[in-house]
C-alpha cells in the first residue's frame, strides 16, 4: 500500500457501502482528512505567531505610555484635557475652569490672574494649587 495506491481521487465507495481497507481507494479519504487537519494546524500556528510578535499587551497596556500617546492613539479613546478648580494664593476662593482654556483666568473674588493660555494646556501662575475634577 504506497503513494501510488492512491488514485485520482475517484472512489469507488457508493452510498451505503462499507469501507473497505483493500480498496487502493480507500486513502483517498484519509488523504483527505490528513489535508483538513494541516489546513487546521497552518491556520492555529498562524494565530500562534500572530500572538508572540505583538509588540504590546492589549491586556495590561503601561500606563505611562498611555498618558503620553495621542488623545486618539490610545486603546480607549479619551480626552487629555479636563476641567480643574484653581485655588487663588490669596484669597483661598476656587475658581472653575479648563485645562485647555483660550483666556486669561482671574480670580473671582479678587481678580488675581490665576493661569495664562498657551497654544495648549494652561501655564499656571507660581504658588496656586489646582484640584483636577472627575478623580
Ligand atoms: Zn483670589
Amino acid at each position: 500500500m504506497g503513494i501510488g495506491d492512491w488514485g485520482l481521487g475517484i472512489g469507488d465507495w457508493g452510498l451505503g457501502q462499507i469501507p473497505n481497507p483493500q480498496s487502493p481507494f480507500y486513502y483517498n479519504y484519509f488523504i483527505i482528512y490528513v489535508f483538513i487537519l494541516f489546513e487546521y494546524l497552518i491556520i492555529l500556528y498562524y494565530f500562534i505567531y500572530l500572538y508572540l510578535k505583538m509588540e504590546f499587551d492589549l491586556l495590561h497596556p503601561d500606563p505611562n505610555e498611555e498618558k503620553q500617546k495621542h488623545k486618539l492613539k490610545k486603546l480607549v479613546q479619551k480626552p487629555n484635557s479636563f476641567f480643574l478648580d484653581i485655588k487663588c494664593k490669596g484669597c483661598g476662593s476656587l475658581t472653575h475652569t479648563y485645562s485647555c482654556a483660550q483666556s486669561v483666568i482671574k480670580c473671582k473674588q479678587c481678580g488675581e490672574i490665576l493661569a495664562t493660555p498657551t497654544g495648549g494646556k494652561i501655564e499656571l501662575r507660581e504658588g496656586v494649587h489646582i484640584r483636577r475634577k472627575g478623580e
